[in-house]
């Protein structure tokens, strides 16, 4: 019997996720259409179902979509990551299928934008102001508050932000993102790569929040502590553990905040991974909202999680977009963590050592290194590739943290 339903899922050529979504639509009775911004080798073979769709041109890609559509009609879109969201969003749109709509998705891939919305709407979040790349940062730099943090107002993974504490301070970090805006790669991604965001230091703890909206209803799915101070001037993020160690009033304040983000955008429909800020020692835990996306965790985090009897994010996700039902949303018992593997310094990496031993550590899930012998590593703030990642279960937040660290003790990357 044929699939009852058909599934689009948009892959960026960069993306991590491609194994785990793949593997998650293929465990469901669907028809599967791969679309990424370069056709496949194999797409000649398979011409239905892996396509080429200029990513770039939202309105061409949503035309293709429709003419596509009309012979074999799409049951659901899902966007993969960041890049794919907007894109996907327009396609959804045209095709008539779920999706939030173009403008909230829009705003959460524009700093500026994403920070204007959420003061008009009255969400706690930092004081900022915008400048052209091309500005005299001397100038800039009289009207800004310090600390402050730089940054540019599309690219995720910390690339290109930095804090500044003092004006010779702005004025570095300035220059160094207007380079990074004008490398190629970073130029191709259009509006909104012409200027550097500038807002004030947030204090306090971070966490991050993994949701679920329906209807307008966010459900929390997870939220992620944040163990390692994240104070800059880079913020390169290492180890995420769930359940959260804070306190439930500070837990549910996140929710709380989180939910009026989303609401403040628009957003009303699938994943949403914010990132929020809270000082648990204050009277009040007061969270601000670093940044709201309408996607799931990236990177490879996402296989932390596991739901129900052992549902994956990717499974949820896709069913959520299909309609299809889901036995539960209640993450599995036990305590989960991540390491984003920290990148020791820049160069081509030679050799990786300690991996067995790593991987052998009580506790441990698996260590995963994503780069290949070879490849450029580059830290932040230009670096966007991550190195690896070591995924932990334990009783306890605190035991799934000490084992991930355990873990990292005995890797050696030699990079030159
Ligand atoms: P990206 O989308 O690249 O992750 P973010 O704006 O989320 O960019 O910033 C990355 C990280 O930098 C955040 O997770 C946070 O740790 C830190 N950061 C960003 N803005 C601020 C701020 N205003 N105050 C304090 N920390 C910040």
């Amino acid at each position: 019997m044929a699939p009852s339903k058909r599934l689009l899922l948009l892959i960026p050529a960069t993306s991590y996720r491609t194994a785990d979504f793949v593997e998650a639509a293929l465990s469901l009775d669907v028809d599967l259409v791969i679309a990424s911004e370069r056709p496949d080798s194999m797409a000649v073979e398979f011409p239905d179902h892996l396509l080429g769709l200029p990513f770039a041109d939202p309105a061409e890609a949503a035309r293709q979509m429709r003419e596509y559509a009309a012979r074999r009609p799409i049951d659901a879109v899902v966007p993969v990551d960041d890049l794919t969201t907007v894109v996907g969003a327009v396609i959804a749109e045209a095709l008539g299928v779920r999706s939030n709509p173009v403008a909230a998705v829009s705003a959460t891939r524009n700093k500026l934008r994403m920070r204007e919305r959420l003061a008009q709407a009255g969400v706690r979040c930092p004081s900022f102001t915008a400048f052209s790349a091309d500005e005299d940062p001397q100038v800039a730099a009289r009207r800004v508050p310090f600390p402050c943090v730089l940054k540019t107002l599309t690219l995720s993974a910390s690339r290109g932000v930095i804090r500044a504490d003092d004006a010779a301070g702005f004025v570095t970090a300035f220059k160094r993102i207007a380079a990074i805006l004008a490398a190629p790669d970073v130029k191709d991604l259009g509006p909104g790569t012409d200027r550097i965001l500038v807002e004030g230091f947030i204090p306090g703890r971070e966490l991050a929040l993994e949701g679920l909206l329906d209807g307008g209803a966010l459900k929390t799915l997870a939220l992620f502590d944040k163990p390692d101070p994240l104070d800059g001037p880079f913020f390169e993020e290492t180890i995420y553990v769930t359940p959260s160690r804070l306190p439930e009033g500070v837990q549910s304040a996140v929710r709380e905040s989180a939910a009026q983000a989303a609401k403040a955008l628009g957003l009303f429909d699938g994943p949403v991974h914010a990132e929020i800020r809270v000082d648990p020692d204050g009277p009040q835990p007061h969270p601000v909202i670093v940044e709201i996306a309408a996607r799931s965790i990236g990177g490879l985090c996402s296989r932390t999680l596991s739901f129900g009897t052992g549902m994956s994010l990717e499974e949820i996700i896709l069913r959520h977009a299909l309609g299809l039902p889901i036995a539960s949303l209640e993450r599995e018992g036990c305590a989960a963590g991540v390491m984003m593997i920290p990148i020791p310094g820049r160069g081509i990496l030679q050799d990786v050592a300690g991996l067995e031993e790593a991987r052998q550590v009580p506790g441990i899930e698996d260590v995963t290194i994503s780069l290949l012998k070879g490849q450029e590593v580059v830290p932040l703030p230009e670096g966007s590739r991550y190195l690896g990642f070591i995924f932990s279960r334990a009783d306890t937040p605190a035991g799934a943290e000490a084992v991930l660290r355990h873990a990292h003790r005995h890797l050696r990357f030699t990079i030159r």
